[in-house]
């Protein structure tokens, strides 16, 4: 690999002195978990208003120092990313369209007014993480899906009390071993329509990838929970009418003459895993929709046996069934969500086959990193 550079500058490497045993590695990559234990470096690049970028340092993985009065911690200046890196049959590491990542932290930057990082300093970030820590990079057995989960993310660091972009700003880099998102692997979730909350409006930040967005979504997360439910679903903040998506994941229809529903874009997130399964629906010969969702359809289609299937996607959980929908004053059960044969599972078993090098990428989507 050609030295990797980031802003034009070489990395500062700070190697970890002190990185975990093997042993205890060992023991975190056989039971993973998701998002608790992270590997032994991280990439850390600061940002000002007169300099730009400065030079990313690969370094130990730890605790940061932060002035109490740097502006995320009062104004939740924040952006982030998530996505995958998968080590394949033959070791070799790869992650899924990290560009589509790269973009989008460009565009939620925008949004957060926080400065743009260009694809490829984010690119070479990822791979200066992975190629230091390529022994935190899972093997995965089939129907195991361990990977390498990378948050990029970046914040205002600026000790400063008014309300302006911030002057300096962070951007970090740190990656995890993961197993499966919900624990139990992959079974049917249930999901709470909230009716008190919204999750975003137009004109607001919910196309953006900010940590706000995930505060707001919290208490009706809370809400879901005393339903007895794993998630929330957020309808247009409007008419409250129109299906958005769920607190981190967004959502498809699938009809029993072969359609593949999804809500249009303007105030959801676009995922990175829901342009993918737009594509591969089309090739497994399913119509595909990007419309307006009512939520009646959701209700009397499942009700009424017109909508067969369910599912939630985003890179940490793949695709996810969903099982039932409850709402203030009744519930719609999907019977055989999740079922082997079920247009779910066969647009899943595509992806994560593509993901884990044991289907041919034929759109180009993979990007090895080590
Ligand atoms: C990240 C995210 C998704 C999923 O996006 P992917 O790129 O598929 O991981 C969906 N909805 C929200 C609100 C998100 O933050």
């Amino acid at each position: 690999m050609s030295a990797l550079t980031f802003a034009g500058k070489p990395f500062q490497m700070t190697p970890n002195p002190h990185p975990a045993t093997a042993e205890r590695r060992a023991a975190i990559l056989a039971d993973p978990g998701f998002g608790k234990n992270f590997s032994d470096h991280m990439i850390q690049s600061t940002w000002t208003t007169e300099g730009g970028w400065g030079p990313a340092e690969l370094k130990p993985y730890g605790p940061l120092t932060l002035d109490p009065a740097a502006a995320v911690l009062h104004y939740a200046q924040e952006i982030f990313e998530g996505l995958k890196a998968y080590r394949h049959a033959d070791g070799s590491i790869w992650s899924f369209r990290p560009e589509a990542n790269a973009a989008r932290l460009q565009r939620s930057a925008r949004r957060l007014a926080l400065p743009e990082l260009a694809t490829e300093d984010f690119m070479a970030a990822i791979e200066a993480l992975v190629a230091a820590d390529c022994a935190w990079v899972p093997e995965s057995a089939p129907g195991q899906e361990r990977s390498y989960y990378l948050r990029p993310f970046m914040y205002a660091s600026e000790p400063f009390l008014g309300v302006r972009p911030a002057a300096t700003i962070e951007f970090l880099l740190i990656g995890c071993p993961v197993g499966s998102y919900f624990s139990g692997g992959v079974r049917p979730v249930s999901i709470w329509l909230s009716s008190a909350y919204t999750r975003a409006a137009r004109g607001g930040t919910g196309e953006a990838k900010c940590g706000g967005n995930y505060a707001a979504s919290l208490a009706p997360m809370l809400e879901a929970g005393e339903h007895g439910c794993d998630q929330v679903c957020f309808l247009d903040a409007a008419e409250n009418r129109w299906v958005e998506e769920l607190g981190g994941m967004n959502l498809y229809f699938v009809t029993r003459d072969g359609r593949l529903i999804t809500p249009e874009l303007g105030t959801i997130l676009e995922g990175v895993t829901r342009s993918s399964i737009l594509v591969l629906a089309k090739e497994l010969g399913l119509e595909v929709e990007e419309r307006k969702v009512d939520i009646a359809e959701w209700r009397e289609g499942v009700a009424g046996g017109e909508v067969t299937e369910v599912f939630a996607c985003g890179t940490a959980a793949v695709i996810t069934p969903v099982g039932k929908l409850v709402w203030d004053g009744g519930e719609v059960v999907s019977r055989n969500a999740g079922a082997e044969d079920s247009v779910t599972m066969r647009l899943r078993r595509t992806l994560v086959d593509i993901q884990y090098g044991r289907a041919t990428d034929t759109h180009g989507w993979m990007r090895r990193l080590a």
